[in-house]
């Protein structure tokens, strides 16, 4: 920055601070109750995290019990909590103490008091009477409506409803509102330029399936609701400016305001916010500004740095994306600097908002604007209201134009605006918190934030980078980064990939023994489900002397194999993983149309294949090595593994490469020749398999590819008597009678046959009485119903507590009438066909039955025409007996149960044959606890879609009838496929003994 402009700056903030010396905002006012929570909460970490959690889940609590039961778990016992939590319940209790009830009484007014301090009124005559206060103190306004995450049609319609309702209120109020003073022209305005009403809308708020993968559908839905709203907004001369909200919807959000700022180009009050802690702000911001000067539209926009920082961080490590926002703090203030600069120079087609509380940020706006002599009717500064009173005042005096951006609405959708609130001054980073809270030196909070920038990044590239380790000198394993529908060329990869795979459909697939392609005679096509006419391929198929040739060629293959060094087999695996990397659009397209997959799962699937060869390649170098074991001097033993001999993998179509790929590899690497038997259905998917592995080099006899009729070679394969280990995922029934037909011993077997098998599933989600419904709702839906429900992890059964049935339930069922079912290749849909006319058929058949047992809740419309469509079914009033409770259906039928406490959730949960994945929702600490305990399943999610286990983070796999108990993709799977041995040799000869370093010796 040019250094005579950071003088300025650096002034013009010493004269901000100097004038607002000795105040501070009401946030940090240690006289006050919400005063004592943030000096308590920037003092200790834990207290913060159960403080804002229990500020997150105190509207749900709706009576004394629950109130007070949640007093205790979150901060123990009175006794134990800090003074002046108790305080208020203590002095009441000296007149009469009712024990929990009073301190619950206290606390619930203390935070509803707290939540007021942001929230300009509970309904619209409120905010109408405290606006017009702000007015008398001179400030302008921009309202928001605070809403619930919006589920719904019904929801998003409201939510206009009410925009509507407002502006109505407004449109009389403002009549008799006079413009606040300014150098402008125009007496009815504020300042003299700008509109009295202005309002702001969060447009995922319109739309309760705006998600990326289905861009178009998003941007058509928001921008019709917003533009009935824009539409009124001008009828009363108003301003609009649509929030922007998390990266995941930034480039909808963007293209909805294109559109319509297009379409009502001569209208000029309509804004957007842009984000400056995002690193592709500049690019958007320079963009947004060359669009706008080339079709000659005026722009408005409210700079921001952001207040998703902590979940745009999280979201990303978790899905391995790059992290989208700047991630040293004052590299976001400079952005901000910058990108201000960018919007004042072009404030011929720009207006700017600077929305911030930060004295440096507002001091650099102020002295840039001033350089290049930017009129004042193109830029004005926003505050929130409820924070920084000192600032805004001071803004006020120096600049005359200050906006509160006020949020008004219900406590519901308030407690979540407060804790981001709370949050965002608690935090280190906070320039409200340094400044108020912590008197840092006025030098360093006007410090020019290229400077700080530049010399934080340097101490951070100076320090050690945490590093873990790999084994074998590969680098550490890293779950598959995660499909990224934010970015325009995956969203493009799809269609494209989808249409090349349609150019060649119709070969047909050839056996794989001994390394030699085998045509058939007998062929099966595999078809699209959502369209049966259209053959994607013809599968050869294996019959009873094929299946001998595999076993023979692989039973040539094993010795070799099995005395391959384990770092070799590993390396393998490692390839085949880069081939399906480099392949994955490809891949995915191919399970699109094989099986009827969404964008997103297809991809997932891939992904999930490719994690599967790269930890078993790791584990199997770790396994490779042999373990001493005791420590005795003058004798060596050691503790190592071979491979059981040839292995029968049976797959399943429902993850027709991931869980295909995880048992093959698993087998291969541990030394096991395999003979692979696809499901009939995915036929395609399954050569990729032989594909994959014959381009990685795989020796010939050590990988298989024997699809076939189950009648035909199901049997034989299983009962061979060379096949030491079978891996099979798929029915219990099925299940059942592999492990049946396993256990007897033919001639000339020579090793008992063991078995891994994953089987069905029943699984159970509970809705406690305080879950979050606005997270509940949509995850249940996805568990449910994502994949058209057709997984062995998918929520089948929902329990809900007596208490928030209703509710829950009123917005379940209207969320999943939002939804429709279609073609999974058209992202627009939420579920596509099922697998075959097979499942078609027995998932109607359940539906009749549970349609009798209980009421059918929900049932969607389908598709006319051909394809293999199932309605997503709810339904209601089922009981722990009946045949919907118990059997599993694996398609998309939610049977829902009502229950009458957490203890009964539980029991009806645990009271199935099953035991692989489970779900809660809940905020109490104890229900989790508990649920932890007694909740007995495989896989067991807290708060979270009760589907998608990723490889080494959740291993997979369930206990009783779901499956033998082993967890595919965790630490000791492969063991499952090796018998141990151990070595032990006397190292003694003549008395003497080598001495080795971990021996217990003589001292
Ligand atoms: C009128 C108004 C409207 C708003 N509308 C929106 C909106 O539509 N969308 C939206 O997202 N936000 C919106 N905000 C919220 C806004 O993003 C935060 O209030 C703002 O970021 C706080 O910044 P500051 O300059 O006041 O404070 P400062 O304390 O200077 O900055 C805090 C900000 O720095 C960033 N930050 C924190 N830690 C780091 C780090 N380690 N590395 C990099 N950056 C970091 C974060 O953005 C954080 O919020 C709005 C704010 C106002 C005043």
């Amino acid at each position: 920055m040019e250094q005579q402009l950071n003088s300025r700056i650096i002034s013009r903030g010493k004269e901000f601070f100097g004038s607002i010396s000795g105040e501070k905002p009401s946030l940090f006012n240690k006289g006050a109750w919400m005063g004592k929570v943030m000096d308590w909460s920037m003092q200790n970490e834990q207290f913060k995290i159960q403080m804002f959690r229990f500020v997150d889940v105190f509207p749900t609590l709706t009576n004394g019990r629950l109130l007070t039961d949640h007093i205790r778990e979150y901060f123990g016992e009175e006794k134990d909590m800090p003074p002046f939590l108790s305080t208020g319940a203590r002095v009441a209790g000296m007149f009469g103490s009712l024990g929990g009830a009073v301190l619950g009484k206290a606390i619930s007014a203390n935070i509803q008091e707290m939540a007021r301090q942001f929230i300009v009124g509970e309904n619209t005559r409120e905010a109408v009477k405290n606006l017009e206060k702000l007015r008398r103190e001179g400030f302008a306004a921009v309202v928001d409506v605070l809403g619930e995450a919006t589920l719904s049609e019904k929801e998003a319609e409201e939510y206009v409803a009410t925009y509507l309702e407002l502006l109505e209120s407004l449109q009389k109020e403002q009549e008799k509102w006079d413009g606040l003073a300014g150098k402008g022209g125009d007496r009815r305005l504020d300042w003299g330029h700008a509109p009295k009403v202005n309002i702001a809308v969060k447009p995922t708020a319109l739309f309760c399936l705006a998600n990326p993968q289905d861009f178009e559908g998003s941007v058509a839905a928001i921008m019709a609701r917003m533009e009935r709203i824009l539409l009124k907004t001008m009828e009363l001369g108003g301003f609009l400016c649509i929030d922007m909200e998390s990266y995941r919807h930034k480039e909808i959000i963007l293209e909805v305001y294109r559109r319509l700022r297009l379409k009502h180009r001569d209208y000029p009050h309509l804004g957007i916010v842009l984000q400056a802690y995002l690193k592709d702000n500049d690019k958007d911001l320079a963009e947004l500004l060359a669009w706008g000067r080339k079709n000659g539209v005026q722009l408005s926009v409210r700079l921001v740095k952001g207040a998703y920082w902590d979940y745009e961080t999280v979201k990303a490590m978790q899905n391995d994306w790059e992290i989208p926002v700047w991630t040293i703090k004052a590299e976001s203030d400079a952005a901000f600097e910058r990108q201000a600069r960018m919007i004042l120079e072009n404030h011929d087609i720009c207006h700017f908002a600077c929305a911030s509380h930060n004295i440096r940020t507002i001091s650099s706006v102020l002295e840039t604007a001033r350089e290049l002599g930017v009129p004042e009717d193109r830029y004005e500064f926003q505050v929130l209201y409820g924070m920084a009173e000192p600032v805004r005042k001071g803004i006020l005096k120096v600049a005359g134009r200050v906006r509160l951006y006020c949020p008004y609405g219900d406590m519901v959708p308030g407690m979540g605006y407060l804790v981001r609130r709370l949050l965002e001054n608690t935090a280190n980073e906070s320039f409200l918190r340094q400044s108020f809270a912590e008197d840092a030196q006025v030098e360093r909070l006007l410090e020019d934030p290229q400077m700080t920038a530049e010399r934080e990044r340097s101490t951070r590239d100076g320090k050690p980078k945490r590093e873990r380790p790999g084994v074998g000198g590969l680098p550490p394993f890293e779950n598959m980064t995660m499909v990224d529908f934010t970015r325009a060329d995956h969203r493009a990869a799809f269609p494209k990939a989808i249409a090349e795979v349609r150019g060649r459909l119709g070969r047909t697939y050839p056996l794989h023994i001994g390394g030699t392609e085998i045509i058939t005679k007998d062929v099966i096509p595999t078809v699209n489900p959502a369209k049966p006419s259209e053959v994607l391929g013809q599968i050869c198929q294996a019959g009873i002397s094929e299946v001998e040739q595999a076993i023979a060629a692989a039973k040539a293959a094993f010795p070799a194999w099995r005395d391959t060094a384990p770092e070799k087999r590993a390396e393998y695996l490692m390839k085949a993983a880069e081939i399906a990397r480099r392949r994955i659009f490809e891949l995915s397209a191919w399970q699109v149309l094989e099986i009827g997959k969404q964008w997103d799962q297809a991809y997932a699937d891939v992904a999930e294949a490719i994690d599967f060869l790269e930890y078993y390649a790791r584990e199997m170098i770790r396994y490779g090595k042999p373990q001493r074991v005791g420590h005795a001097p003058g004798e060596l033993n050691h503790y190592f593994y071979e491979p059981k001999g040839l292995a029968a993998i049976i797959a399943p179509w429902n993850f027709p490469l991931a869980i295909s790929m995880g048992m093959a590899s698993a087998a291969i690497v541990t030394g096991n020749p395999v003979v692979f038997k696809p499901s009939a259905i995915t036929g395609i998917i399954g050569h990729q398999l032989a594909e994959i592995f014959g381009e990685a080099g795989l020796p010939a006899g050590v990988f298989n590819f024997t699809p076939g009729r189950g009648s035909v070679m199901g049997d034989y394969l299983v009962d061979h008597p060379d096949i030491s280990l079978i891996a099979f995922t798929g029915s219990m029934e099925v299940g059942l009678r592999i492990v049946e037909r396993a256990a007897r011993v033919h001639q000339g077997q020579p090793n008992v046959k063991k078995i891994i098998a994953e089987m069905g599933g029943k699984n159970a989600v509970i809705i406690d009485d305080d879950a979050d419904l606005d997270e509940a709702v949509p995850h249940v839906l996805y568990s449910a119903f994502g994949f058209q429900g057709q997984k062995c992890s998918a929520c089948s059964r929902l329990i809900v507590l007596d208490a928030v049935y209703d509710r829950f339930m009123e917005r379940l069922l209207a969320m999943a009438r939002a939804t429709t079912v279609g073609p999974a290749e058209d992202p627009a849909h939420y579920m596509g066909a099922v697998a075959d006319d097979k499942a078609m058929k027995s998932i109607l058949e359940y539906i009749e039955i549970g349609s009798k047992e209980g009421k059918v809740l929900y049932m969607s419309p389908t598709p006319e025409g051909e394809g293999y469509w199932v309605p997503m079914t709810i339904i209601g009033d089922i009981r722990p007996e009946h045949r919907l409770a118990q059997e599993e259906v694996f398609g998309p039928v939610l049977a829902v149960m009502r229950a009458k406490d957490f203890d009964q959730a539980i029991e009806w949960a645990n009271s199935t044959r099953f035991a692989l994945t489970g779900g809660i929702f809940s905020r109490s600490p104890e229900h989790i606890a508990r649920a932890r305990r007694d909740f007995r399943v495989g896989n067991l999610y807290i708060n979270r879609n009760n589907t998608g286990a990723l490889v080494e983070r959740q291993p997979f796999g369930g206990a009783r009838m779901s499956g033998v108990g082993t967890k595919a993709g965790g630490p000791d799977y492969l063991l499952h496929f090796m018998d141990p041995r151990v070595f032990t040799e006397n190292t003694m000869r003549r008395g003497f003994a080598p001495v080795e370093a971990d021996d217990d010796w003589v001292i």
